[in-house]
């Protein structure tokens, strides 16, 4: 027998947690399904950006963060060949300093704010299609559960939040109408012993690195390349490059990366063009990494997916409710999340080319840096008591 449900959400970290877990908060019957085992890792390097932490605190989340032994980060450094330049994190409204959690720590937080909602999360759950009406309107999905039983559910809604490779977005046909034509690839380790302060940025000709504070006394070091040369010259290498290229950007650094002790192995991400697909449509819509990504470089991935979160779960809330009709509030939420992704976008894209000299890359990330201020103001002005206390 089919299980009914109010909304259900395929995907249960970042994008799907959150917005499960606003949509539970408003009342909402919600289900949601991952095909992955609760609490496990997934490739990132965990900064956040000042709206993902807006987000967190407004959420009545960041506590559970912080008490995570998750570290401030109250500063950020910029470093362009020698010259370094030093910004301190300005105290604002629900942020006085940026986090950069590990997945582990982060993804169950907001599962368990979903699951306390009342948000019913099933992990080792596979969405294998989506199930439609006569007239191709989608009204649910089935899934298999780990002992590969079959699910069967229904909703007015079915909302992919299933990362990069969306299964939802492939099988409703979503429409990509912005495409980037430049990716960086990333090379991504943990290290034990090194004294970082704040968000370490590194640019050297042809190459970005990066060295970010996290928990359990770790430190996230990253390298970036254009995808292109990481194809050719580190894909084979056995640390994919990671040492060799932290070297040409950061002596310095690459020197502490190899006396202190590295843990586990690094990761590569062969790197994929930032793009904006469309995000909802007849019974289904999209949000996170499914509805649009931005080059890994800027460190913003998850802080658009609590704040599109939030922007979707108000437009689904309005529509169910009949304050606004369906099209014009889920119109709402693309315009919004639009406006608010495309300069960062046209950013990337340029800064992902690694066609730039040191001279010429500082304004790119200076342009960057302001092109996240709008949504901050956005998140600040959203009325605090519909969804989100
Ligand atoms: C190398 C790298 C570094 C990054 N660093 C940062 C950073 O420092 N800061 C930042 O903000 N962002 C960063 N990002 C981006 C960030 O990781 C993503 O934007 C974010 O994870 C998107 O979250 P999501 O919830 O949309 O998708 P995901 O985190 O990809 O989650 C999707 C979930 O859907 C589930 N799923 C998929 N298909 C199915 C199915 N058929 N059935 C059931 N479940 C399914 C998966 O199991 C998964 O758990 C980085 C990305 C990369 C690649």
């Amino acid at each position: 027998m089919d299980e009914h449900f109010d909304a259900i959400v395929v995907g249960a970290r970042v994008a799907g947690a959150a917005t499960a877990m606003l949509l539970a908060r408003a009342g909402q019957r919600v289900l949601v399904l991952d095909r992955a085992r609760p609490g496990s890792d997934t490739l990132s390097t965990h900064a956040f950006m000042r709206g993902g932490v807006v987000q967190l605190s407004r959420w009545g989340l960041l506590d559970d963060v912080v008490a995570a032994g998750t570290p401030p980060v109250r500063r950020t450094v910029i470093r362009y060949g020698r010259d370094e330049e030093v910004v301190a994190i300005r105290p604002a409204p629900h942020t006085d300093a940026l986090y950069a959690p590990r997945r582990t720590v982060l993804d169950p937080i907001l599962v368990d704010a979903a699951a306390r909602a009342g948000a019913e999360v099933r992990f080792e759950s596979t969405v294998d299609r989506l199930l439609r009406d006569a007239d191709g309107a989608v009204t649910g999905v089935e899934a298999r559960d780990a002992r590969g039983r079959r699910i069967a559910a229904r909703a007015p809604i079915t909302i992919g939040a299933d990362g990069l490779r969306s299964r939802v977005a492939r099988e409703v046909g979503a429409l990509t109408y912005h495409q980037g034509t430049n990716a960086s690839a990333m090379v991504v380790g943990y290290w034990a012993g090194l004294d970082v302060d704040g968000y370490q940025w590194l640019y050297g000709p042809g190459h970005s690195a990066g060295l970010i504070p996290t928990n359990d006394g770790l430190v996230c070091g990253w390298v970036g390349s254009p995808a292109a040369r990481f194809l050719a010259e580190q894909r084979r290498r056995r640390d994919l490059g990671f040492h060799e290229v932290f070297h040409r950007v950061a002596p310095d650094w690459a020197e502490a990366l190899r006396d202190a002790r590295s843990v586990g192995h690094v990761r590569g991400f062969p790197g994929v063009p930032g793009f904006l697909r469309q995000p909802w449509g007849r019974g289904w819509a999209l949000v996170g990494d499914a509805a649009h990504f931005k080059d890994p470089l800027t460190t913003h991935g998850m802080t658009d997916a609590l704040r599109d979160a939030e922007l979707l779960a108000r437009a689904v809330l309005a529509a169910a409710s009949g304050r606004c009709s369906h099209d014009r509030a889920m119109a709402g939420y693309q315009d919004t999340r639009d406006a608010l992704s495309r300069p960062l976008h046209a950013l990337a894209d340029r800064v992902a080319a690694y066609d730039w000299d040191l001279a010429t890359v500082r304004p790119l990330l200076l342009a960057m840096s302001a092109a996240m201020r709008p949504e901050v103001g956005h998140l600040l002005d959203l009325d605090a008591d519909a969804v989100a206390s």
